[in-house]
Order: C-alpha cells, then structure tokens, then sequence
C-alpha cells in the first residue's frame, strides 16, 4: 500500500487508497473499440486487465512529496465515511491515515496539500469527521487548488448538478476554514511544483511537474485513468468533462514526457502504480517503473 520513489534528491512516496478489477472498458472509456483494444492488448502489463471480467485494474492513491522543509500531498483520494454514489467509494474505512504515518507524514506536519483537480476522487482526505463535522485533516497544512475547477465546481454544487456531496464535504470546509489557496497563474507551488495547464478532464485540470539533480517527475492527474490510454489515446473517459480539451491534451503530454524520460505518477494506474512512457512506431507505449 506504500511506494516510494525518488527524483534526484526528492523522495516521494504513493499511498494506495485501493485498487482492483472494477471498470468495464467499454463503460470507461465511451469510444472503446474492443478490436483496436485486442491488437495491443497483450502490452498490457500482467494484473492490468482481467479479460475474464471484462474489467480493468483502476486504483486511486496518494502523491506524498519530501522536499526540504516541505511535506507536500499530491491529491487525497476519497476519504473514509463518505457517502458517495460509486459502491466503491462509499462509505470507504481504511488504514490511510495508518499508512501515512507508516510513510513519515505526521497531518501536522503537512505543509501543503496540492490538487490537480476538484473530483470527488482527488479531494476525500482534505477532512476527516470530527465532533459533528467535517475538518481539515492537515490543521498546518495550505491547501492549494486550481481555481477554474473551485469555480467550476462551486456552481455545479450550488446549482444542484454535482455528482457527488464532495465539494460540501471536502473542499468547502477548507476554504472556511481560511486554508485554501488558489492556484490563478501561478507558475510554481510549494517551492519546487511547476505548475502546467492540463485542461479536458476537468477546466481546470493541472499537472505537477518535479525536477532535481536532472530528474524529472510529473503528477499526471487523470489525464489518463488506465495505461490503456497510453496505447489508445484517442479514449477519453466518461468523466472528462471537455472532450476535445482532454484529448489533445493528452497528446501533448504523451510527446513531451516521452521525450524527456520523465516518471509520470498519475492517481489511477494499477501497480505499480507510475512508470515511463516511450514512444513506439507511430504511437507510445507503457513501461511501468521498478
Ligand atoms: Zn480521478
């Protein structure tokens, strides 16, 4: 449930909130083609896909980052006690907070909790439940979020459209309790995140990108929600909000991290859990890291 990783002088480490066979392509990925799919399915690596099921390895975790002074979390999963409309998410009760101290994160000594989006998915452990409501789970901690997506979302729960109660649960209570920053133009968060726009799954949708001693690293947020997109990337998934934002974004992220060998560390991949992408013929290929 714990990974840990290094760029350059930058440790990093990943928390799996959980991970299993749980999607139906055809269901994640609207424009799935089960023919185009077979041709490369056998570059999938082993506990990816279950063919048997019909079901995809799709997880959710945790991005921790050890940068000097700084103890920065990347993303915050689902959360425990959330009643959300996924049989997967709701209600969830696990060890997290268990495996973050296992990790070296002590809630208070967070410094930062950084969001690539505003989906229910990313934002659970912004607040855990205590004394009757929900409260930041880092007391010390600014939370950083992109601010399309804070606007975006705000008027999705405000108008009664959201999928799910997690701007109330999750994202208003840090903003009233005075902790949220946004992220409006920013170049760089945290001292050491460069901010890059990766708009489509979401409007406001952002990566992450780390650099140390030559190393390269990159938080890819849901850019892609499977390795399956890797070799596909004309599939968006249900959930991506602007279609034809996501898909050329995505290809632009696919020629830029295949160009500079960077590990990308996106929240969904199945174990273990990031890797490389390299190009291959007239596309690219998947190559978790080890
Ligand atoms: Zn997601």
């Amino acid at each position: 449930m714990i990974g840990r990783w290094r760029i350059g002088d930058i440790e990093v480490a990943n928390i799996v909130e959980y991970y299993g066979p749980t999607h139906q392509p055809e269901i994640v990925f609207p424009e799935f083609d089960r023919a185009v799919f077979a041709q490369r399915e056998n570059e999938l690596p082993p506990q990816h896909w279950y063919p048997g099921m019909n079901r995809l390895v799709i997880g959710i975790q945790l991005w921790v980052v050890f940068a000097g002074p700084n103890v920065i979390v990347v993303d915050t999963g689902v959360g425990n006690h959330k009643p959300r409309p996924a049989a997967r998410m709701n209600h969830l009760n696990t060890l997290v907070p268990l495996w973050l101290e296992a990790a070296g994160v002590k809630p208070e000594k967070v410094t930062h909790v950084v969001m690539t989006h505003l989906h229910g998915d990313h934002v659970g452990w912004n607040t855990v439940f205590q004394d009757g409501r929900w409260a930041p789970t880092f007391p010390n901690a600014r939370y950083v979020m992109p601010k399309r997506d804070f606007d975006y979302f705000k008027e999705l729960s405000e108008s009664g459209w959201a999928g799910d109660s997690s701007f109330a649960d999750s994202v208003l209570p840090i903003v009233q309790a005075g902790l949220a920053d946004f992220i409006d133009g920013q170049a760089e968060v945290a001292d050491c995140l460069r901010v890059a726009d990766a708009v489509g799954h979401t409007p406001g949708q952002l990566n992450f990108w780390l650099r140390s001693r030559g190393e390269t690293g990159v938080f890819s947020a849901d850019i892609f929600h499977h390795p399956a997109q890797i070799l596909n990337p004309a599939w968006n998934t249900a959930f991506c909000v602007l279609p034809d934002e996501a898909k050329s974004t995505r290809l632009r992220f696919l020629d830029e991290v295949s160009s500079i060998g960077a590990l990308v560390m996106p929240c969904h991949f199945p174990p273990p859990h990031c890797g490389f992408i390299r190009r291959h013929g007239d596309g690219f290929a998947y190559e978790p890291a080890t």
